[in-house]
């Protein structure tokens, strides 16, 4: 009877976008609580627009269209080092692949291999154009 109450002042709670993060990600948001280890820890931090632990609090805020926006989501490594470093267990790199996950449901690309000369295809590292494609684009 309990549980039943609290599952449905949850999803009176949350709003669709972080219900969908929470069930792709598989993790809690609400577990977090802004120490901010994982940015101190982040090595792409200084070149995200949000920061890791500020990516966290705008789901909960369902700042959905802020966070869609931000270069954040892609310039993630998914180095897992703040999924370690978290003190509450919260896996922010399977967040952070949620997030891409989202966008790319929605048939946007964010990385355009296509667009690239045939110049530049020679130039650029094989592993870097194959990953590319398979994680930028839709
Ligand atoms: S380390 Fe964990 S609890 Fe701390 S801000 Fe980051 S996600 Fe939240
Ligand atoms: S997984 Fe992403 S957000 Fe987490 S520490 Fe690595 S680069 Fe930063």
């Amino acid at each position: 009877m309990f549980r039943g109450m609290k599952f449905e002042l949850e999803s009176k709670i949350k709003n669709k976008f972080v219900q969908k993060v929470e069930e792709l990600s598989g993790e809690n948001l609400s577990a977090c609580y802004q120490c901010g280890k994982c940015s101190a820890g982040c090595p792409s931090a200084p070149f995200m627009d949000i920061l890791p632990n500020q990516v966290i609090r705008l789901i909960q805020l369902g700042m959905k269209k802020e966070l869609m926006n931000s270069k954040t989501i892609w310039i993630c490594a998914s180095c897992f080092t703040c999924s370690v470093r978290c003190p509450k267990g919260v896996d922010l790199a399977k967040i952070m692949e949620a997030l891409r996950q989202i966008q790319l449901r929605q048939n946007i690309d964010y990385g355009k291999p296509l667009n690239l000369s045939k110049e530049k295809i020679g130039e650029l590292p094989q592993i870097a154009l194959v990953s590319n494609f398979r994680k930028f684009t839709a």
